[in-house]
């Protein structure tokens, strides 16, 4: 059979519409119209309203986007290879799937409205194939990683794992804010540092190592201790705080402004063989706690147990440190359900997780404030120890 002969044959099979047929049905809402070319060819523009979805992924992918009952239009360049897949579909049980005649050359041709696809550079698309392989990510979660902005305060034991995991995620934009130095006694559990660190700032070490991981994806150090005159400067246009801190005056902050200024607080802690792990966002929900509805005082100096003291296994911030960006990653994209009203309590020695629900405090006087009736910053006295 001559490739004419071919596609005559398909055309009796494969039902075809015009270009503005396909835009009047897309724009009803009554039919779903996908860009089946491959990615570089979308590059320089794609139909309004179209799904991209690459040839090479249509069959695999189809029912993330599209049920059976759907009336599907396939669009590639010219019109035939969306032919041929359309035919594809119909053998795999989609029976109502239409070809766009003269594919995008056509509507292009008919002046019919077009748009600039946002796509990731063939770099990214490589580094992040794993997640594009996902419909929970895919290339739309992809992106939202991209444009979202994280801050971790504190570079220590649970910095370590979060800022190495969130910079390999692709979060956009990444700042660590700390003012210690790495010394030899952090590097039981501070994976992000080398003994070539030891006596160099946390945050500059930080960023020479995550930038070697990811040079797609910008890092900022902040060498600076966060007080009640400069957070909420420094918290400013974050999406999300990561309180990897180690001392209570630090952590009372955090969530204080974090309450405050509406940014998600993702809260991590340790002690000896325990972890720790929530998010609070009261102003998400109002029926889900602030830090402050747990723990409304920080306890005195002299209870407050000192890290330096306690010890902590090493490898316990490394556990606690990875749900907390497990737990970013997810409240970035949108996806699963977000500890929020729970906190998950980890024994290491028994090895049990166990997520027990908390409630929001309705006499709480931080997340039931405004921004102009808020409490003071509390500076809490207490040792600053170095988890
Ligand atoms: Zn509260």
């Amino acid at each position: 059979m001559s490739t004419n002969d071919f596609f005559k044959k398909l055309q009796t099979s494969v039902k075809e519409i015009a270009p503005t047929t396909a835009l009047e049905l897309v724009s009803e809402g009554t039919s779903k119209l996908f860009d089946i070319r491959e990615d570089r060819e979308i590059e320089s523009g794609t139909a309004q309203g179209a799904k991209h979805i690459a040839r090479a992924f249509l069959e695999l992918q189809i029912s993330q986007h599209a049920q059976p009952e759907d009336t599907i239009i396939l669009m590639c360049a010219s019109g035939k290879r969306s032919l041929i897949a359309a035919h594809q579909l119909q053998e795999m049980g989609y029976p109502d799937v239409v070809s766009l005649a003269g594919g995008f050359d056509a509507w292009k041709a008919s002046d019919l409205p077009s748009c600039q696809p946002r796509i990731l550079a063939s770099r990214e698309q490589s580094r992040y194939a794993r997640h594009l392989l996902m419909p929970e990510v895919s290339l739309e979660g992809q992106l939202k990683l991209k444009d979202s902005r994280v801050l971790i305060v504190g570079a220590g034991g649970l910095g370590s794992p979060v800022a190495l995991y969130l910079a390999a995620a692709g979060v956009g934009t990444l700042a660590m804010i700390d003012d210690d130095k790495v010394e030899l006694s952090n590097l039981q559990r501070q994976v992000m540092y080398t003994e070539d660190d030891l006596d160099n700032a946390k945050v500059q070490a930080s960023l020479n190592r995550l930038q070697g991981m990811n040079a797609d994806i910008e890092i900022i150090a902040i060498e600076k201790r966060l007080n009640g005159d400069n957070v909420e400067e420094i918290f400013d246009g974050y999406d999300v705080i990561i309180d990897g801190t180690d001392n209570f005056n630090t952590r009372y902050l955090i969530a204080d402004a974090c309450t405050k200024l509406k940014i998600p607080n993702i809260h991590g802690s340790v002690y000896r063989f325990e972890g720790l792990v929530s998010i609070f966002a009261p102003d998400t929900n109002p029926s889900t706690p602030c830090y402050r509805c747990l723990y409304p005082e920080p306890p005195p100096p002299e209870l407050a147990p000192s890290c330096s003291e306690a010890g902590v296994l090493g490898v316990v911030p490394g556990v606690v440190g990875c749900l907390m960006a497990t737990e970013t990653v997810k409240w970035l994209l949108g996806i699963g359900e977000p500890l929020l009203g729970h906190v998950l309590s980890i024994n290491a020695l028994r090895m049990t997780f166990k997520k027990l629900p908390i409630e929001a405090n309705l006499e709480c006087r931080w997340c039931k404030s405004t921004a102009e009736d808020f409490p003071d910053y509390v500076e809490v006295q207490s040792a600053a120890c170095a988890l």
